[in-house]
């Protein structure tokens, strides 16, 4: 077999959801909505699936459905995109893979920063690519100059990024989303940007897409979701998003890994992402009070809480709430004794990895949540 897969482990996602499927314990841990998913949502797919072709849809996604993402990246992000700049994927994992196989050459470096999500690692090695890891420190997850600099090479060629932040629900703006565009033009990087959680930001706060700072409009690859902007995450509808010279490669490596996505699912998404403002601020604000509510709820029950900006997952942090465990340990120990399921936030380092804090889900109901917090509280 190929040393990436050789010595691999199981993904911490598929494990500790097994854990809970074995155990009957509240999934708090892979991040997906409790439920069916928006009614307007599932309805269109419905009625797309009953009226329309199932048969292949066209290689690079439905025409409707890549104006739909363009058209939807103008209105939220001001971005300039055309739908021949977009290719539909199936989720944004097979965007991350494609942009890498079509991308990065042997020996090619790719700056990275951790905690990372755990895709990122194996289709850098098996690319051929080599990453050069940052690696970023609570309580801040502060990115510096000074660090990225000392990681890139003569060889470093791609930088390829999450923004919003999984695991820490980090919103990265502003000055840091500045200096990674100031690099990448200088170092003639390009920019392969993890944007799936672009919509599921709080407290007033917008996404900056890293392709809309100067310089980036041609050397960033932009990836997004449908599962997480719609709650529907076994759709696996993605897609990327790049100027011509670079989006005719990435379809070359998506016609020889899914080469289509189901079309039914891309109607669907065509029709969600010209939903009216207002229905994208409903959901934001329903997974705010969630978040809200599961902070509250741990606080209450002595937890030390790590509310972020955006994405569906919070964060405790063991030794400041009094726990005496490492996060590997405490997950293993409360989805046996108490129930729940949660992520290590060590599963998100390759190497010296961060071991105190834990990774919660709270894109659930109120009595789910008050249910989790009532057995972690009694964990304690
Ligand atoms: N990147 C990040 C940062 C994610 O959190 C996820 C899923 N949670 C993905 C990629 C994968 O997205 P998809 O399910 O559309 O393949
Ligand atoms: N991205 C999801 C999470 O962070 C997991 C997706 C998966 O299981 N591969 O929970």
């Amino acid at each position: 077999g190929h040393p990436v897969y050789r010595d691999m482990p199981t993904t911490i996602f598929e494990k500790m959801s097994a854990r809970a499927r074995e155990t009957g314990a509240i999934n708090l841990g892979q991040g997906f909505p409790e439920g069916p998913g928006p009614r307007e949502i599932l309805e269109a797919a419905a009625d797309a699936l009953l009226t329309r072709s199932s048969q292949y849809a066209p290689m690079a996604g439905l025409a409707e459905l890549r104006a739909a993402v363009a058209a939807h990246y103008a209105h939220f992000q001001g971005l300039d995109l055309t739908p021949s700049e977009v290719i539909v994927t199936s989720g944004a994992t097979e965007a991350l893979a494609a942009s890498l196989l079509a991308l990065v050459r042997p020996g090619d470096e790719v700056l990275v920063l951790a905690p990372l999500y755990d895709a990122y690692l194996p289709l850098i090695e098996r690319a051929g690519g080599v990453a050069r890891i940052v690696r970023l420190t609570p309580p801040d997850w502060r990115i510096t100059r000074r660090a990225l600099e000392a990681a890139i090479t003569g060889r470093t060629r791609f930088l390829l990024m999450n923004n919003p932040v999984n695991p820490t629900g980090v919103v990265l703006r502003g000055e840091e989303l500045a200096l990674l565009a100031e690099l990448c033009v200088a170092h003639g990087l390009i920019a392969i940007c993890d944007e799936v959680w672009e919509q599921v930001t709080f407290d007033g706060i917008d996404h900056q897409p890293l392709i809309g700072l100067p310089g980036m409009r041609d050397r960033t690859v932009k990836i997004g979701s449908a599962g997480k902007i719609f709650s529907v995450t076994g759709w696996k509808v993605g897609w990327m998003c790049a100027a011509p010279p670079i989006a005719t490669l990435l379809a070359r490596a998506h016609q020889f890994l899914t080469f289509a996505t189901p079309p039914g699912l891309q109607w669907a998404v065509a029709d969600g992402l010209a939903r009216p403002d207002a229905w994208f601020a409903a959901q934001r604000d329903a997974y705010q009070a969630s978040r809200d509510r599961l902070a509250r709820g741990l606080e209450a029950a002595g937890y030390a809480v790590h509310p972020g900006g955006g994405t569906w997952f919070l964060t405790i942090d063991l030794p400041a709430s009094g726990i005496a465990m490492d996060d590997v340990t405490f997950c293993d120990r409360i989805v046996g004794e108490a129930g729940v399921a949660a992520i290590p936030i060590s599963a998100f380092y390759p190497a010296d990895p961060i071991t105190h804090l834990v990774r919660l889900c709270f894109s659930k109901s109120d009595a789910t949540l008050d249910q989790a917090v009532a057995r972690l509280a009694g964990f304690r």
